[in-house]
Order: structure tokens, then C-alpha cells, then sequence
């Protein structure tokens, strides 16, 4: 067996840290001897190598950089994406990236940038003076296909802890929240929700990174990157998490005291 991670725009969506999600992933796999890769997808991937993941990954960027790379996925790229995450390609995307999988979103200063439309949900920054939602954010999860799934897979369906940084809020449409937010400001600091999800798109505000902090989505999304492309259901071995699982518990107490 072989995963193809595919993480968008190293250079441009890195401001922030998430590429411990990738780390995370690709170790997780190592460790129970799955074969595993990295494959950047940018300005200089062609059309037939952007098609070849079997995961993605894309994480946070600033306003000036998602533009660019809006630029740079319209057309047969952005049919990809598209094609792909409606199908059930797992990906897990933060902050900057869920932004771009909407229908538009409304920078501080200059044009609205189009989305890709692949997610009900649409982005606004309500300009510079307005201050930005930062902070240590906890949620519960809403979905209950993922939530059951975790059950299964834990006996529990954890809360997820993370860190947020946004001048956007984000407005969902006709797709599910990924979250209820437990502390911070979530999608908009208003309706109590936090990110999206949409077949095995996993959409975050959380930095942290999310997936170090929270292995048990990481192993969801190999499972369901397997799935997808063995067609097969597997069990992956357990690693021993008690570390993270003592920083997240740590986290959870510190946010809600
Ligand atoms: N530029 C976006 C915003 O400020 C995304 C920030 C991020 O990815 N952390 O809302």
C-alpha cells in the first residue's frame, strides 16, 4: 500500500504552521510501515502530476498569498479539487485553504477573491481595524458520520483543541459545520460553529497544528485515504499518544478554567 500526500502550496500556505499537519501524517504512516510520500502542488505542478494524491493537505496563508494561489488553481486545477473532494479524497484543510474551497472570500483590502465552490461557505474580513480572532479554540465535533467513525475507532469522539488566527468569518451555506465551538471564536465569533465538512473534507480554523494535537484525525484520514483508493477497510495499529493525549487534556483544562 501507498499514500500520496498531496500538500498545496508549501511556500505560499506555510505562514502559519500547519505544515505539522503533513509532518504528522507522513509519520503516522512510516510508523506502521505504510509506504507513504510528499507531494508538493504548486506553480510549477502539471496538470497530470496535481491530479496523483491520495490525501491533501493545504494549510493557512496571508490574504496577499491566497490570491496568488487562487490565480494559480482556476481552471483544470480547480477541477481537480473539486472532482476529487466530491468523490471522498480526504483532505484536511486550515484556515486560509477552507476559505478558498468556498464561494468567495472578501479580503481586508482589494478585489474578493473567488472560490473554488467546492463548500457551501462563504469568507468576509471585516476590514483591519476590526480585530482578528485569535486564540486557543476547543470544539466538539458535529458530524455524526465523523463522530460515530471516532467513536469506533477511540471509544470516544474527543474534543479537539487548536489555535486560531483569522481576520475573516466565515458563513456557512448548506454544508455541515465541523465543530461546536466549546471556547474561541469558531467561524465567525457569532453562530457557535467551527469549520465545515464536506464528504472526507476536513475544514478548520484550528492551527496548532490540528493534527499533532489531535492524532486521532490524522488516523481518521489515513483510514479514509485507504478506503478510498484499496477500496478495503482497515484497522491501523494503535501508537502509543499518550504524550499529545496528556497536552490536549492539559489544553482543554487550561482554556475552560
Ligand atoms: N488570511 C486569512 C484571514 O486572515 C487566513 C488567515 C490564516 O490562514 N490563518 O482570515
Amino acid at each position: 500500500m501507498h499514500l500520496t500526500i498531496g500538500w498545496l502550496y508549501p511556500k505560499l500556505m506555510s505562514t502559519y504552521g500547519d505544515r505539522g499537519n503533513v509532518i504528522c501524517l507522513e509519520r503516522r504512516c512510516q510508523w506502521r510501515n505504510l509506504d507513504v510520500s510528499v507531494l508538493p502542488l504548486d506553480q510549477n505542478t502539471d496538470v497530470k502530476t496535481f491530479q496523483e494524491f491520495d490525501l491533501i493537505v493545504g494549510g493557512g496563508a496571508q490574504d496577499r498569498q491566497q490570491e496568488i494561489v487562487m490565480r494559480d488553481l482556476q481552471g483544470k486545477k480547480a477541477e481537480i479539487m473539486k472532482e476529487k473532494i466530491n468523490q471522498g479524497i480526504p483532505g484536511v484543510f486550515t484556515c486560509g485553504s477552507p476559505q478558498l474551497l468556498g464561494k468567495y472570500y472578501e479580503p481586508a483590502m482589494g478585489q474578493k477573491i473567488e472560490g473554488l465552490g467546492i463548500l457551501d461557505l462563504v469568507t468576509k474580513h471585516p476590514g483591519q481595524n476590526v480585530p482578528r480572532c485569535i486564540g486557543n479554540v476547543a470544539f466538539d465535533i458535529v458530524p455524526s458520520i465523523l463522530a460515530n467513525d471516532l467513536e469506533e475507532m477511540f471509544g470516544e469522539s474527543p474534543t479537539v483543541v487548536g489555535f486560531e488566527n483569522h481576520g475573516g468569518r466565515t458563513y456557512l451555506g448548506d454544508v455541515s459545520p465541523l465543530g461546536k465551538v466549546v471556547k474561541g471564536y469558531g467561524n465567525n465569533g457569532e453562530d457557535g460553529f467551527e469549520g465545515a465538512f464536506y464528504q472526507n473534507a476536513v475544514a478548520t480554523y484550528a492551527h496548532g497544528p490540528l493534527l499533532p494535537k489531535n492524532p486521532f484525525l490524522a488516523d481518521w484520514l489515513i483510514i479514509k485515504a485507504i478506503e478510498q483508493k484499496y477500496h478495503q477497510k482497515i484497522t491501523l495499529i494503535p501508537l502509543d499518544d499518550t504524550l499529545a493525549n496528556k497536552g490536549r487534556k492539559a489544553m482543554l483544562k487550561k482554556i475552560l478554567a
